[in-house]
């Protein structure tokens, strides 16, 4: 048990080892949403051998990469002590308070950033190859040129200098995170029909919502919710009611182009 641990700690601690990590976790991952969600399926043709061989590539390019620029900022900050943490117990609203604050303040940031991104000459230096991929796949959600890497990223360890958040509120942050990549990029629709008729519900993004984003290219910028996207008037015009076709006829329905 112990030589399986040292083994997996030895294979995560060089890029190489890195990237064999990520790319057996996510290709099983895929293969698990292929055989027991098929029917949710957000664009049933849209599997191109093309776009997944660039993107392991693009991925095996981030692994080696990350670290110096990613991997750079945040020892940038430690090394000045900006970087800090309370460590003291927390209450769970305080808890609750720190998450609502970088929810509110990555989307922001993203949003922004993102839309930054489909300018030139920044989207064929930075955001070009998180494109690559037309219908996406859990892939795509790392394969990201090294620089949209650190912007993205860069978030929370400049959030972190900036406010002193209780250690207790950080794996719930780093979990969105990662889950929220993972689920808008899936190429699955998981979440209910009755999504976006919900008052409460309809100004989080869906991965229907930012599948659009890779397919239809100009609308749907947001991170985590449809805020910035609707006060800005880029959401695009049929994302809910393609949403409700999709759930309604599952894998049948091809959306049309817009
Ligand atoms: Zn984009
Ligand atoms: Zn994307």
């Amino acid at each position: 048990m112990e030589q399986k641990h040292s083994f997996i700690g030895e294979l995560a601690g060089n890029p190489v080892g890195r990237f064999v990590i990520v790319i057996v976790v996510l290709g099983f991952l895929a293969s698990v949403l292929n055989v027991l969600f098929r029917s949710r399926k957000i664009q049933p043709n849209g599997f191109r051998w093309k776009a997944i061989r660039n993107e392991i590539c693009f991925i095996a390019i981030g692994t080696a990469f990350n670290g110096f620029l990613l991997g750079g900022l945040t020892n940038l900050l430690n090394r000045y002590h900006l970087i800090k943490f309370n460590t003291a117990p927390a209450a769970w609203y305080v808890v609750l308070g720190e998450y609502a604050l970088a929810f509110a303040l990555f989307d922001t940031w993203f949003y922004w950033w993102h839309r930054l991104m489909h300018v030139e000459p920044v989207y064929t230096l930075v955001h070009k190859i998180h494109h690559f991929s037309i219908s996406p796949n859990v892939l795509t959600t790392l394969s990201v040129n090294p620089l949209e890497s650190l912007i993205n990223g860069g978030f929370t360890p400049l959030f972190t200098a900036v406010f002193t958040l209780h250690q207790q509120s950080m794996p719930f942050i780093y979990t969105t995170t990662i889950l929220m990549g993972l689920y808008v990029h899936s190429g699955y629709e998981f979440l209910p029909r009755w999504w976006n008729k919900s008052w409460l519900t309809k100004w989080f993004i869906t991965a229907t919502f930012h599948d659009q984003h890779h397919k239809y290219f100009r609308w749907n910028f947001g991170g985590y919710t449809t805020v910035w996207d609707r006060i800005c008037g880029t959401m695009r015009p049929k994302y809910e009611a393609d949403f409700d076709l999709t759930k309604a006829q599952g894998s049948r329905v091809v959306a049309p182009a817009n």
